[in-house]
């Protein structure tokens, strides 16, 4: 039985709404079963690890893939069989594909003047080169810009035909790691600008936590956790989302209240608010390795949870120190320590993890 529309609170069907849809390539799932529905202007981030399906899902929202079963709505309209032209999307790819022989402006005024729009393009183009900050560059050929700049003219082509939803598979996947940092904010304030959704595919958790408001996590083709960025970090639920959104102390125990989890050797920790409630036998619970206080055996520092190890590795990281810290009731523990004039840890000292019980998350399968 097909789903009818859903509708958010203020009584607007959602921007993109995917009902039990799935794809199949022969025996593998790319898409298993997938429900979801993103509401209007937000900026929504897929992630997940290679093969997880994200593409697969992005392709099918923009019609250049057709789905085994379910169905696609945009904007409360079945479009499921539409064509990708006929569809309210633009997208932009990780190859910006602009053409060579053409002008930045002639580059962005194409889709406009291929579809027959030839009055007010001057104006529309300036607009959008505005938007993208690249209005003194309007007319160089592409192969006279940096990758990023690149970027930011297929950007504006594709919102210059002011699609309802803007789709973004990898699009910063090609430059490299001060710009993917500067296009990040790039995007987002042009987001906010246009006030349009972006629906954004990319494997990169920290690239996604710093753009969306919204992420969905996929996994084997289905989403295992979505929410707000400091939502899911904070409260993963799941190891495999604890270890794809940043990294993650697991520790495996014995429930031995709704509150407090036996590690090997009896060491307990303890969790907040009652977190291990209902469950019984064994259960695993995390914390971060920021949210962990390093100090001496012998240090006076109480944060409700405790445990004593050896320190087997130290990396500099600039901004950070991360430790690696060898303990009895939990194996090999990371901890990340701001370097802002702290103390200083040595490889084969003696060392007291603390952290507080609201700091540690329950996690099951
Ligand atoms: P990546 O981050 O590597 O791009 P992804 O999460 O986007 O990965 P998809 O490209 O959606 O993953 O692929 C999901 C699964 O479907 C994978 O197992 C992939 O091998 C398979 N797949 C995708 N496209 C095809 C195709 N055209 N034919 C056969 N199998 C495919």
């Amino acid at each position: 039985m097909t789903q009818g529309p859903a509708s958010t609170a203020g009584g607007q069907p959602p921007a993109v709404e995917m009902v039990d849809l799935t794809k199949r390539f022969g025996e593998v799932a790319a898409v298993d079963g997938l429900t979801l529905a993103i509401e209007e202007n937000r900026f929504f981030a897929l992630i997940g690890p290679s093969g997880c399906g994200k593409t697969t899902t992005l392709r099918m929202i923009g019609g250049f893939e057709d789905p085994t079963s379910g169905t696609i709505r945009l904007h409360g309209e079945d479009v499921t069989g539409t064509k990708p032209y006929k569809r309210p999307v633009n997208t932009v790819f990780q190859s910006y594909a602009l053409f060579p022989h053409l002008s930045i402006f002639e580059n962005v005024a194409f889709g406009l003047r291929r579809q027959g729009i030839g009055e007010d393009v001057d104006r529309q183009v300036n607009e959008m080169l505005d938007l993208v900050q690249l209005s003194h560059a309007a007319t160089r050929r592409p192969r006279q810009l940096s990758g990023g700049q690149q970027q930011r003219v297929a950007l504006a082509r594709a919102l210059v035909n002011h699609p309802k939803v803007l789709l973004l598979d990898e699009p910063l996947g090609a430059l490299d790691l001060k710009l993917r940092k500067e296009m990040q904010i790039e995007l987002k304030r042009i987001q906010q600008e246009v006030g349009i959704t972006f629906v954004h595919v990319t494997h990169d958790q920290e690239e996604a936590m710093t753009m969306a408001d919204t992420i969905a996590v996929m996994n084997k083709g289905r989403i295992e956790r979505i929410g707000e960025p400091a939502e899911i970090y904070e409260d993963p639920r799941t190891a495999f989302v604890a270890g794809f959104l940043g990294a993650s102390n697991l520790m495996e125990g014995q429930v031995s209240g709704k509150d407090s989890l036996v590690l090997q050797g009896g060491h307990v920790v303890r969790v907040d608010h009652g977190a291990l409630a209902g469950r019984t036998g064994k259960a695993s619970i995390g914390v971060r390795p920021e949210k962990i206080y390093l100090s001496h055996v012998g240090a006076d520092r109480e944060q409700g949870n405790r445990l004593e190890g050896v320190l087997t590795d130290r990396s500099f990281i600039g901004v950070s120190t991360h430790y690696l810290v060898k303990t009895e009731a939990a194996g090999e523990l990371a901890v990340v320590v701001q370097n802002i004039g702290g103390e200083r840890f040595a490889v084969g000292q003696a060392v007291a993890l603390t952290w507080s019980p609201s700091h540690s998350f329950v996690v099951g399968e």
